[in-house]
C-alpha cells in the first residue's frame, strides 16, 4: 500500500468531519516522517552464508529488537564482523565474501513528507475533500427511484452513483449504517406495494400464470403459480389464492458437488437436455402450512455423483 497515499486519504477525512463539525478554514501543512523499524543486529547464517543477514524483528530500544537488546553476538549490520567468531567461518563456504559484505551506515532509513493541506484551495493540494452524506437533500428519492430491490447490488450502485453524482466519497461508519438502514427499509417498502398491488390484479387472473405441480417425498400433491414478482434474485410462488408459499430461483451449486461442464461460471447448474440455466422450487416451512406439502427445496433433477448423471426426480411437473 502507498503509505502516503494512506494519509492522506485519513486525514481527508479527519478535515472533512472537522469542517463539517465546527465549519472553520482549515490550512496547515502535516509533516510524515517514514521510518524503517527493524532491528539492526547481524544474525548467523549457515544457509545461504549471506554475511548481511540481518534481524527481521521490529525495534524495542536503541534499534535492537528485545532479544538482540539483552544479547548480541555478531554486532550490527553496520560494524565489521568480528574475524574470530563470524567471518572465518563464512569465509569457508563463500569464497566473495570480501565483497558480499557491505556495512550500510544507512541502515535505517527515514523519509520526510510534508502533505499541504489547504480547506480553501482544494485543487492545488490535489485532495479532494468531498461531500458528507447528509449535503444530498433528496436521497431517500434517489433510492427509491433505482429499479433495484436487491440489497447488496443497489447499495454498490448508489455508492457509485453519490461519489459520480453528488461527489461524496467516502462514506464514513454512520454514514454507511445511515445509508444501509434506508436502503432496507425502502426495499421492504417496495417489496410490500409490488406485492399487495401484485396479489390484487393477480387473483383473478390465475389463467396467465404459470403453474407447477410439485410432489413431496410422501406423495403429497398441490401447485403453486410462479408470480412474475423479482424479489431478491428470485421469483415468488403463490397459492390458488395467492399466499406467499415460496421462492423460485435458479440452481446454484455452491458445495461445489456439480461439475464444471454442466456449470456456468456463476455456478448456476445447467439442464442436460436443453443447456438453460435449471431453476429450483423452494418451499417455506409457512408456505408449506397452506400447500400441505413437506418444506424443502425441490429440482427437476438430481445428480448422481456416482454414476456422473442427471436423474429425473418426478417430484417437479409444469404444465
Ligand atoms: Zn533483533
Amino acid at each position: 500500500m502507498n503509505v502516503i497515499s494512506f494519509y492522506s486519504d485519513s486525514l481527508n477525512l479527519l478535515i472533512k468531519k472537522l469542517l463539517e463539525k465546527y465549519k472553520v478554514k482549515l490550512s496547515f501543512i502535516v509533516k510524515i516522517k517514514i521510518k524503517n523499524n527493524r532491528c539492526s543486529a547481524r544474525i548467523w547464517d549457515n544457509v545461504n552464508w549471506d554475511i548481511n543477514k540481518r534481524c527481521l524483528n521490529h525495534i524495542y530500544e536503541n534499534e535492537l529488537c528485545s532479544k538482540h537488546f539483552k544479547k548480541n553476538n555478531f554486532g550490527r549490520i553496520n560494524e565489521m564482523p568480528d574475524e574470530k567468531t563470524m567471518l572465518i567461518y563464512y569465509r569457508k563456504y563463500n569464497h566473495n565474501l570480501d565483497n558480499e559484505l557491505k556495512l550500510n551506515n544507512n541502515y535505517n532509513f527515514s523519509k520526510i513528507f510534508n502533505l499541504k493541506l489547504n480547506s480553501k484551495n482544494k485543487k492545488k493540494i490535489n485532495i479532494n475533500l468531498g461531500m458528507s452524506l447528509k449535503s444530498v437533500k433528496n436521497l431517500d428519492d434517489i433510492i427509491f427511484n433505482e429499479n433495484i430491490l436487491n440489497k447488496k447490488k443497489l447499495y454498490e450502485i448508489l455508492k457509485d452513483k453519490l461519489s459520480r453524482e453528488h461527489n461524496v466519497k467516502h462514506l464514513s461508519l454512520a454514514e454507511h449504517n445511515t445509508l444501509t438502514e434506508k436502503i432496507e427499509n425502502i426495499v421492504e417498502k417496495k417489496n410490500k406495494i409490488n406485492e399487495q398491488n401484485y396479489s390484487l390484479n393477480n387473483y383473478t387472473s390465475k389463467k396467465d400464470n404459470q403453474i407447477i405441480n410439485l410432489i413431496d417425498k410422501e406423495f403429497n400433491y398441490n401447485s403453486v403459480i410462479v408470480g412474475e414478482l423479482y424479489q431478491e434474485d428470485c421469483f415468488i410462488l403463490y397459492n390458488d389464492n395467492f399466499k406467499k408459499v415460496g421462492y423460485m430461483r435458479y440452481w446454484i451449486d455452491d458445495d461445489e458437488e456439480i461439475p464444471n461442464e454442466f456449470k456456468t461460471k456463476d455456478n448456476i447448474v445447467l439442464d442436460p437436455q436443453n443447456n438453460q440455466k435449471i431453476t429450483e422450487i423452494d418451499i417455506t416451512p409457512q408456505g408449506s402450512l397452506f400447500l400441505g406439502i413437506l418444506p424443502n427445496v425441490y429440482r427437476e433433477y438430481e445428480y448422481d455423483e456416482d454414476l456422473e448423471f442427471f436423474r429425473l426426480t418426478n417430484c417437479i411437473q409444469k404444465e
